[in-house]
Formats: C-alpha cells, sequence, structure tokens
C-alpha cells in the first residue's frame, strides 16, 4: 500500500473549477506543498466546453496545451509547469474512491491516502448511460458518451475510421445539437434523436427551437423527435450497425454519440453532507454541511440569491466563479476578513455552426421573441426576453456582439419592469440596449 501524503488544501477533481480554485489559491497566496488537486484525467485542468467544439474540428482541430484553463474566461493558461512553478502538486490518474470526512481522509483506488485540512470538493457530474437503464445493446462497440478527454479522443477516432459513415445522436440538449453539427461538419450522415417536441425544451421555446431546428436541417442534419432509442443492432465484431427506436423504425448507424444528461458526483460523500435538489448543499461561500469541507461547480446547489432560492447549475461560467469564490471565502476565514455572499446571475452559451448564443437570468414567465429568426438568412439576428410579474427576468440572443451580449445580461440582472409584449418585440435589442 502507498504510503499517505497530507496537504493544508486539497482540490478533489482537476475539471474546470479544480483549475480556477488552483489560480485563486494562488493569486490569495500559498505556500508551496500546501496546496494539492487530485484528478482522475491524466491532463492539467482544461477547458471542458472545448471538447464538443473545436476538438472535434475537421480542421486545425483544438489539442491541448491550447485550451488549458483560464483561456476560457480570457484569462492566463496555466500550463502543468504553472502549477510546479507555484508548488502545487498536480495528483493525476488518481482516482478516489473513498473520503471519510470524519478522518479528513481520502483514499485512491491504488490504495493511496491523502489527509486535508480543508477539502473542496470539484467532482463534477459523469455522463447518464443507456446501460444504466438496461438499454439492450447499449454496450456496443462506436457508442459513445463525452464528458472527459479521453471519451473525446474516443469519438475523434471513431469519425476518423468512420468517414462518410452514418452518425446518430441521442438526445436534443446542447450536447446533442454540438455535437450533431460538428458530426456534420466532418462529412458523416447525422440524424439526431429525442424524445422532445423540440430540442432544448429546458431553455428554448418552441419559437426559439424552430429556428435551430430549420438551421440543423438546412445543414443536412435529419431531426426524429418525439421518439427514443429502444435498442441497436451490433456485427459480429460487436461494433454497432442500426438504432432500433420506439415508433419501430430502424436507423443504420456506424457511430451512436449520446448526449441524454450528467449527474453530480456525489456518491463519495452520500451520508457524509447535507444534500439538497441532487447536490451537495453549501452556503453562499460555498461550504457543505461539514466546517471546512467546500463543495462547487456541478455538485454544489448554492443559494441562488437573485431569486431567492436554491440551485445547482451545470455550467461553465458557474464553476469558474463558485471555485473563485470558495477559495476566496477560505483565505477569507483564515485572515479574519470578510467575503462577499455569492450573487450569481445564471449565464449559460453554446456555439455550433456559424451559430452562438448566449442566455443570461431565469427562463420563466411569458418569452416574447424579437429580431430575424429566419435560417435562411445571411445572418440572423435574433432573442428572446422572459417576462415574470412585469419584470424581465430573462434573455437569451442569437448572433449578438460582445457589447449586445453584456446589455442583456445587465437587463436580466436588473430585471427592469417590461414594455407590454408587442413594445418588446418592436424594440428587440433596443429594450435591452438602452439601459
Ligand atoms: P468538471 O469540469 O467535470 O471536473 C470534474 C473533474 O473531477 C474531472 O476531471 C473528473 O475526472 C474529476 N473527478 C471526478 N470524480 C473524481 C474522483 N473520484 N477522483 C478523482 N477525480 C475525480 N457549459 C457551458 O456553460 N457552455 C458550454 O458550451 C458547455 N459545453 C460543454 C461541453 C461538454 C462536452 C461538457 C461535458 C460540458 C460542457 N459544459 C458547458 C458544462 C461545463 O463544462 C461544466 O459545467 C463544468 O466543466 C463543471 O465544472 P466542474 O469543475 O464542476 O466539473
Amino acid at each position: 500500500m502507498a504510503s499517505g501524503k497530507h496537504f493544508k488544501y486539497i482540490v478533489l477533481g482537476g475539471g474546470v473549477s479544480g483549475g480556477y480554485a488552483a489560480r485563486e489559491f494562488a493569486k490569495q497566496g500559498v505556500q508551496p506543498g500546501e496546496l494539492a488537486i487530485i484528478s482522475k484525467e491524466a491532463v492539467a485542468p482544461y477547458e471542458r466546453p472545448a471538447l464538443s467544439k473545436a476538438y472535434l474540428f475537421p480542421q486545425s482541430p483544438a489539442r491541448l496545451p491550447g485550451f488549458h484553463v483560464c483561456v476560457g474566461s480570457g484569462g492566463e493558461r496555466l500550463l502543468p509547469e504553472w502549477y510546479s512553478e507555484k508548488g502545487i502538486e498536480l495528483i493525476l490518474s488518481t482516482e478516489i474512491v473513498k473520503a471519510d470526512l470524519p478522518s479528513k481522509t481520502l483514499t485512491s483506488a491504488a490504495g493511496a491516502t491523502f489527509t486535508y485540512e480543508i477539502l473542496l470538493i470539484a467532482t463534477g457530474s459523469s455522463v447518464i448511460k443507456l446501460s444504466d437503464f438496461g438499454t439492450q445493446g447499449a454496450d456496443s462497440n462506436n457508442i459513445l458518451y463525452l464528458r472527459e478527454i479521453d471519451d473525446a479522443d474516443n469519438l475523434y477516432a471513431a469519425i476518423q475510421a468512420k468517414k462518410g459513415g452514418k452518425a446518430v445522436v441521442v438526445g436534443g440538449g446542447y450536447i446533442g445539437l454540438e455535437l450533431s453539427a460538428v458530426l456534420k461538419m466532418n462529412d458523416l450522415d447525422v440524424t439526431m434523436v429525442f424524445p422532445e417536441p423540440w430540442c432544448m425544451p429546458r431553455l428554448f421555446t418552441a419559437e426559439i427551437a424552430a429556428f435551430y431546428e430549420s438551421y440543423y436541417t438546412n445543414k443536412g442534419v435529419k431531426i426524429l423527435k418525439g421518439t427514443i432509442a429502444v435498442g441497436f443492432d451490433a456485427d459480429a465484431n460487436g461494433d454497432v450497425t442500426a438504432v432500433k427506436l420506439k415508433d419501430g423504425s430502424v436507423l443504420e448507424a456506424d457511430i451512436v454519440v449520446v448526449g441524454v444528461g450528467g449527474r453530480p458526483l456525489t456518491t463519495l460523500f452520500k451520508g457524509q453532507v447535507a444534500e439538497e435538489k441532487g447536490g451537495i448543499k453549501t452556503d453562499a461561500f460555498f461550504e457543505t454541511s461539514v466546517p471546512g469541507v467546500y463543495a462547487v461547480g456541478d455538485v454544489a446547489t448554492f443559494p441562488m440569491k437573485i431569486y431567492n432560492d436554491e440551485r445547482r447549475v451545470e455550467h461553465v461560467d458557474h464553476s469558474r466563479k463558485s471555485a473563485e469564490q470558495a477559495v476566496k471565502a477560505i483565505k477569507g476565514k483564515e485572515a479574519g476578513s470578510a467575503v462577499e455572499e455569492y450573487d450569481y446571475l445564471p449565464y449559460f452559451y453554446s456555439r455550433s455552426f456559424d451559430l452562438s448564443w448566449q442566455f443570461y437570468g431565469d427562463n420563466v414567465g411569458d418569452a416574447i421573441l424579437f429580431g430575424d429568426a429566419d435560417p435562411g438568412s445571411a445572418k440572423p439576428k435574433f432573442g428572446s426576453y422572459w417576462v415574470k410579474d412585469g419584470k424581465c427576468v430573462g434573455a437569451f440572443l442569437e448572433g449578438g456582439s460582445p457589447d449586445e451580449n453584456a446589455a442583456i445580461a445587465k437587463l436580466a440582472r436588473a430585471q427592469l419592469p417590461a414594455a407590454s409584449p408587442d413594445e418588446l418585440k418592436a424594440a428587440g435589442l433596443q429594450f435591452a440596449s438602452k439601459i
């Protein structure tokens, strides 16, 4: 059995939050040897959203070290050397299989133990697999998922091996949409399948979705809605050959990519910390019910001050900001200085083909579409406001400039009284821009 190591601070998880936490620790000041980041992945923290976008491009695909954190937010790129220069120990390819919070001990799959004074849980999410539901044939080769860089490498290899072949994308969320686009860009024959009446139903209204679905159809992506994959056929080598749908139809497939959601990785801590809404419950400083144990990123259910409720957010902007907030709180506590409560405005974005959208705030109440949502336009630009109790609480914009995106963010933050639906529709982006 490997011997134990002790650190003042351990960040468990070397993903987006792990990387941004390291940068904040360095900013606030850590002594060499005080901080370790333990990660199952073999590489230093990187900007995960790249995996479903530039990593899979047919030309000049993005590769590490190009997209290590913190380039995604315009910050310094933290190469592996950065960690050693700062005296931060990056413990890679190391899966923690046991966490004992009372004794402040983590145990790896290889039997190594790590003790700490302060723990930051940043384990993110794992993908939901069709084999979890016992879907027939779901273990066939070339049925792929995307969460970590190894998954992206497998998908990239499959795309190269099946050039000109058929791909079926199961799931109509942002992963399904982004992957359908890159698979199409790689000249595969792509069909998307999802059970809902339109894509991205958790955010998009029917009108917003209609734009993206038409745009994708014009690009040659086939979209099958209202049905699910119930089984897969494979050849003698175990390679997938077809997807069987609930409506009885069968789609030929050389590659299947499944994007049906994720699950926060909280199992190591079950029964040891308070949980809420499927995540680890934290306060506004990301401290859990166990003093000295913090949880950030996808796993944290935190007070959403602006809406006076508690939420878990699976988006990159929050993973960065929550990590920074937790480290500020840890260091603030040590110094006896006050740190402001986390006051997060939900923000997420996606990019595919030539499209790029941003969303800020809350998508509740009545949605009012504005602008040019014609998928045939040379440069479509449209958006939506969400109005609840007479206030504009959310805003979405496709094709916005940085200034315009900043304007809709400001509007969603201010929750200003909304004009009538007709006036909002007529004013369009002007309504946000004049704030
Ligand atoms: P992660 O970044 O997932 O990091 C968790 C890390 O912990 C991983 O390295 C994992 O291996 C490690 N880990 C987990 N368990 C253990 C263990 N037991 N032992 C050791 N290590 C462990 N969000 C957006 O807003 N916009 C986007 O366009 C977008 N695109 C995305 C594309 C893809 C393909 C994916 C998967 C996500 C995307 N997201 C996007 C979501 C965003 O990337 C996540 O919300 C963010 O990465 C969460 O950060 P995190 O640090 O909590 O988790």
